[in-house]
């Protein structure tokens, strides 16, 4: 039988539909089965092997993958909150969703809200908070075009999140930080599609710590399936933070975070003690890695896996290689590394640090080749 044959009969199609996370794991979250679905079809992500990571770490037998979560809609894991988060504040009857963002929050804010209009709630709208000049400009694009309006504050993240949350508590609006606790039973499906991925959960999970919702978000989407018996053992979860934004590590909060990785660019992270106490439960921990050791997981990740993954989401494999160097890593173990967000957004560091100097040559064959040095 030809391959075309098997494959047009192939009941079991290979590519199955998929609706979003809501629909795909209705069964395991906090929805009821009349709620209106605002979905842009997010999670499913990929999940990559990635072998030269496995390399640079130099371990014996050591699995790497990257979950890819650039892939999702807006291009950053926070969509799968906000699937949740704008169907239950709908649901509630609030029509202006709010956020304070380093920049993906309010692009998927955004995004969810032009979503919600689109399905018959047209006077959905959404407001962001992103601190003045810190924000990459794929991320304020995104806000703008997809019909957000956009208040730079004049203050970091942390002060903008104060005035989300006052503004909420004093007006029908429906926060959408990662506080609300909508958000975080949306991120926990990530969990969930590592596992159902892998067929086992991951030995150890490698993750961005910003604002700390998503490591939080992990942990509780692992138990889930562990207390469900889905899987038989659980993973250490191992939070990054940037060395210029380490509230955590250093167990204070710090006043004027700075890092290259503007999406964790975060001093006092409002689910401090959930990450916290995912770490502690999972014998994991959370550790600091520099600026440079992010861009040299950033190089590596785009050179030498072809993937496409934003400063921030660098952090998770510079901490990797980090505990490798350290002889943290046990031979014949099976790692996870969170790709938080896509590269796309900041193209300005990607070209930052690859020095843009691209050769010119005349329109002529020759030219080229002789540029090439082809002979
Ligand atoms: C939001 C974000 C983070 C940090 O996630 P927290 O849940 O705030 O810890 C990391 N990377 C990217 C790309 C983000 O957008």
């Amino acid at each position: 039988m030809s391959f075309w044959t098997r494959f047009l009969n192939n009941k079991e199609k290979s590519i199955k539909p998929w609706n979003g996370l809501i629909n795909g794991y209705r069964d395991l979250l906090d929805i009821d089965n009349k709620t209106k679905v605002i979905t842009l079809c997010e999670g499913n992500t990929p999940l990559v092997p990635a072998p030269a990571i496995a390399q640079a770490c130099n371990v014996a037998g050591l699995s790497v993958y990257l979950k890819f979560e650039g892939a999702n809609p807006s291009g950053s894991f926070k969509d799968r909150g906000m699937t949740m988060a704008v169907t239950k504040a709908i649901a509630k009857g609030l029509r202006t969703m709010i956020c304070a963002s380093t920049g993906n929050t309010s692009a998927s804010a955004a995004a969810y809200t032009a979503c919600a209009r689109a399905n018959g709630f047209e006077t959905a709208c959404c407001v962001v908070l992103v601190p003045d000049g810190y924000i990459a400009l794929g991320k304020l694009a995104q806000a703008l075009v997809y019909g957000s309006q956009v208040i730079q504050v004049a203050g970091n993240f942390d002060q903008a999140l104060q005035i989300v949350r006052q503004l909420s508590e004093k007006h029908p609006i429906a926060l959408v930080n990662s506080v609300n606790p909508d958000r975080i039973e949306g991120q926990k499906t990530a969990a969930f599609e590592v596992c159902d991925q892998l067929g086992r959960a991951p030995d150890i999970l490698t993750i961005p710590v910003g604002n700390a919702g998503n490591i939080s978000a992990y942990w509780a989407g692992f138990k889930q399936y562990y207390e469900l018996g889905i899987i038989n053992a659980k993973p250490k979860m191992c939070g990054f933070q940037a060395a210029g934004a380490a509230p955590i590590v250093k167990g204070e909060v710090v006043e004027n975070p700075e890092t290259i990785a503007t999406a964790i660019r975060i001093g006092n992270p409002a689910s401090w003690q959930m990450a916290a106490e995912a770490v502690q439960e999972s014998y994991g921990l959370v550790e600091a890695v520099t600026d440079e050791e992010i861009i040299q997981a950033y190089k590596l990740i785009h050179a030498g896996q072809g993937i496409c993954c934003e400063p921030a989401s660098a952090a998770s494999v510079a901490g990797l290689i980090k505990m490798a160097q350290q002889g943290r890593l046990q031979r014949e173990s099976t790692v996870v590394c969170v790709l938080t967000g896509n590269g796309l957004k900041d193209p300005q560091t990607a070209l930052d640090v690859s020095g843009f100097s691209p050769v010119k040559a005349e329109a002529s064959m020759e030219a080229v080749a002789k540029a090439l040095n082809l002979g």
